[in-house]
């Protein structure tokens, strides 16, 4: 349990990256370093040992020291789907296991098949601006009816893509905005029902597009997690709280999950965004039930 202004109150965490051994010895390799380990003194950050369930174990206790019940771990490299699977598997009742794929790699039907298979994974990301494709490119058909059988959700990456860790090591950026736009997975959404769309971050710049969508598909999800930093973009004004009404006053709040969006060590769970937010909620005069739909029982909803 969290304390929250409402008293205490359970907390899931939709939106947390399980940045792996793998995630950053791909990093490493981009920066021509001789190993992971070697990234951890320009990061300033704990770089995990080869053994996901280690970092499975630190997430846990970080978890536990937060009071935070359960969180959605992505695999943030395509082909990382091991670790968080080894993370699922050692803390079945601590964490959802998503999966980042880049559909148009020739394995990637497969892979996302062998997933499913060992049932670990129950969320494939999609990446459309960083991969470079459109989310309604019929090349991903055979996917989606995957994850329909499967009843698995899918998180489309909508709006600015920035990933802070390449920037920090002067990696350069790898995205193209033409496939981000939120209007792209209309059709897509409509076509495929039964399964849960999650966009992250309110459609990152994306708002008024990201809202659209989910008025008129019911099967669309937002969620809230990170900074929101693209709401520098908008012109009017904005501030988060006008997102948070703006989103709740059109699709209520059981279509809204809290996410923070972390990732490293020794930060961790990153508690900033949970106070801005949660205090956001309660500025709104939402009663417990709603704050407990958004902070808790959404997640657990789209999962049960
Ligand atoms: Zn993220």
């Amino acid at each position: 349990m969290v304390e929250t202004p409402w008293g205490e109150l359970p907390v899931c965490d939709a939106h947390v990256h399980f940045f792996s051994h793998r995630f950053y010895t791909s990093l490493a390799i981009q920066k021509k370093f001789q190993d992971a380990a070697a990234l951890g003194p320009v990061l300033e950050w704990t770089i995990p040992s080869q053994d996901p369930v280690e970092l499975a174990q630190a997430w846990a206790a970080e978890l536990d020291r937060r009071g935070v019940e359960r969180a959605s771990l992505i695999a943030s490299l395509p082909g990382d789907e091991e670790s968080v699977e080894a993370a699922v598997s050692a803390f079945p009742d601590r964490f959802y296991g998503y999966c980042m794929i880049d559909p148009l790699q020739p394995d990637a039907l497969e892979r996302v098949r062998g997933m499913f298979e060992r049932k670990l994974i129950r969320c494939l990301c999609f990446f459309p601006a960083m991969h470079r494709y459109s989310i309604a490119d019929s090349r991903l058909i055979p996917i989606f009816e995957a994850a329909a059988d499967r009843r698995a959700a899918v998180f489309v990456h909508c709006g600015a893509f920035s990933m802070g860790v390449r920037k920090k090591l002067g990696l350069p950026p790898q995205s193209d905005l033409r496939y981000s736009n939120p209007i792209d997975l209309h059709p897509v959404a409509q076509h495929f029902p039964q399964i849960r769309f999650i966009i992250p971050h309110f459609g990152a710049g994306y708002l008024r597009e990201a809202l659209m969508l989910a008025d008129l598909v019911p099967n669309v999800y937002l969620d809230t997690s990170s900074s929101n930093r693209w709401i520098a973009y908008d012109s009017s004004n904005l501030d988060l709280r006008t997102v948070f009404r703006r989103a709740i006053d059109l699709i209520g709040p059981k279509r809204i999950l809290f996410g923070t969006d972390s990732s490293f060590f020794p930060r961790g769970w990153n508690t900033a965004i949970f106070e801005q937010q949660s205090k956001i909620l309660y500025e709104l005069a939402l009663d417990v039930d709603q704050a407990r739909l958004i902070l808790h029982d959404n997640l657990v909803n789209l999962f049960s």
